[in-house]
């Protein structure tokens, strides 16, 4: 066992929610049928939107690659299914700006063929920067609901020395149990995407972190490890947020993440047992991300299941394979009850990053009104960054955005522990994500300010050098002008001088 290399803490704050797992923890995966359409948007990832490299009309394969990524931080997008491509037009998508998203609409021919029937590939004598390129080739990104693109956490070992991969199968939010069923399903496809990640990194340590509420999962994980491999199962008790990077490498290895800085800094990179999987199905059996599983659950839906999806099918497919409601939802989110995101209607697609599709009743989610706040203190007990939630908030009410960032604000982790806990039922976290929001706005305009200021300096030097350039070619072309007139009238000069007389040899006998 490795484990007592590392001194362990758990972290400060937290919540313990009702985990309301056991509705699909014991049921296994399902393939979710092909619906008749996919809507496939080109942003399903942190950075910049693909751009489409298909248009109306043309036919697709599986796997097919129908959107590039565009600049250092982006993914591709593939075809998840064969079919035509019938627009290419803005869509409704789960993206947190909540404007329609740029889509790739197929009509499914129900063939499912894939463009090609590659070899699995001897993954483990590639070099790293071959695998993080094949992983950005498969549009991989973080499967834990944080879509950033895997292939540059992957890559970082050139930069930094990586001496731990933690994998993060914690699924420490309520409801969803997709990562459980993966490691207990899947349980080789998850180590070996594990071991060609460790490969890609040259860590010397890896751990594959599950929560203690997921006994068979981690079971499954040990079972298949090799103590002489470098590469441990660990459990951690249950505590929400455990799956956030900055709390899952504290607890497990006992090192802080420095304000400002990133887990491969301090030499630990986190991903998720999910990444691991699809880094498996993209580096060894080179196929792309295309599919993903999704846990379908809370009160409202008549049978909740965990179903392996295509990308870009819609909520209501899903909704209706599970039998349909059995009340209107109350609230309709894409991810956990803690962290995932409200959806305004069933007509919108799953993404890389839905884990889950969690419809709550009212009796589930507390609707009630929000009171005053009664300085109880329970959220800051709770928050596991150490803020003081209640001064932050009521810098918010105020308006007052720096006040909020000078208590911390950029620090939250938008974990919802002390909206959770909040007596008063102030919905803290919406206030947290509502003031980032308008800070990031102001840092955008300032920035697009700063890069104007920048152009129109650049433009006035440009302007400047172009006259000065103009000034010394007009003064080279007078000075040319006037060395040509002196020498035309050096010329002319030598021209009206009278040659001196000659005198032949003749003349020099006679005298
Ligand atoms: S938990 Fe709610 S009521 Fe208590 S101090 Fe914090 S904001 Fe105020
Ligand atoms: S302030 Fe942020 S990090 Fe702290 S508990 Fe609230 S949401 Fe979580």
């Amino acid at each position: 066992m490795l484990s007592f290399l590392f001194k362990r803490r758990g972290f400060q704050g937290g919540v313990h929610p009702e985990d309301r797992k056991q509705a699909t923890s014991h049921l296994p995966i399902q393939t979710l049928p092909l619906p008749e359409r996919l809507y496939v948007p080109v942003q399903q990832h942190i950075g910049a939107a693909a751009q489409p490299r298909v248009q109306a009309g043309q036919k697709v394969l599986k796997g097919e690659m129908i959107a590039a990524g565009s600049g250092p931080v982006s993914a591709a997008v593939h075809a998840p299914t064969s079919g035509t491509v019938v627009a290419v037009e803005p869509h409704p998508a789960p993206h947190p700006s909540g404007l329609p998203v740029q889509t790739i609409v197929i009509e499914v021919d129900g063939e499912d063929r894939w463009t090609d029937e590659p070899e699995p590939e001897h993954a483990l004598n590639l070099e790293p920067e071959v695998i993080a390129q094949r992983v950005a080739e498969a549009g991989v990104v973080g499967m834990g609901g944080a879509t950033f693109p895997a292939a540059i956490k992957l890559n970082l070992g050139s930069r930094h020395t990586i001496d731990t991969l933690v994998i993060n199968g914690s699924e420490c939010e309520p409801y969803l149990t997709c990562d459980d069923r993966l490691m207990r399903e899947r349980t080789q496809e998850v180590i070996d995407g594990v071991r060609i990640m460790r490969h890609a990194l040259g860590a010397r340590h890896t751990l594959i972190v599950v929560e203690d509420n997921k006994p068979e999962a981690l079971a499954a994980l040990q079972e298949h490890l090799y103590e002489m491999d470098h590469l441990e199962a660990m459990s951690v008790p249950t505590r929400y947020p455990m799956g956030s990077e900055k709390h899952m490498i504290k607890a497990v290895t006992g090192r802080e993440i420095p304000a400002g800085k990133l887990g491969a800094d301090i030499g630990v990179i986190v991903h998720n047992v999910g990444t691991a999987y699809a880094v498996h199905r993209a580096v060894r059996m080179r196929r792309p991300l295309v599919s993903r599983i999704v846990t379908v659950g809370g009160g409202a839906v008549q049978r909740p299941a965990n179903l392996e999806v295509p990308l870009g099918t819609r909520v209501e497919e899903l909704l209706a394979y599970c039998g349909g409601t059995r009340e209107t939802p109350a609230r309709l989110l894409m991810g956990g009850p803690m962290m995932g995101q409200i959806m305004p209607h069933a007509q919108v697609p799953v993404v890389k990053g839905t884990n889950g599709l969690i419809a709550l009743t009212a009796a589930e989610i507390n609707i009630d009104d929000p009171m005053p706040c009664i300085r109880c203190g329970r959220c800051v007990a709770a928050c596991p960054c150490g803020l003081m939630p209640l001064e932050m908030a009521s810098r918010i009410r105020s308006e007052d955005m720096d006040g909020a960032a000078a208590h911390g604000l950029m620090d939250c982790v938008a974990c919802g522990s002390c909206s959770y806990v909040c007596p008063s039922h102030i919905p803290l976290v919406q206030y947290f994500q509502h003031a980032k929001g308008v800070l990031g706005d102001r840092r955008e305009q300032q920035r697009r300010q700063e890069e104007l200021k920048k152009l129109a300096q650049q433009r006035r030097a440009r302007q400047e050098a172009e006259a000065q350039a103009k000034a010394e070619a007009a003064a080279r072309k007078k000075a040319e002008r006037e060395a040509a007139k002196k020498k035309r009238a050096q010329q002319a000069e030598a021209k009206e001088t009278p040659a001196p007389a000659k005198t032949n040899d003749k003349d020099k006998a006679e005298a």
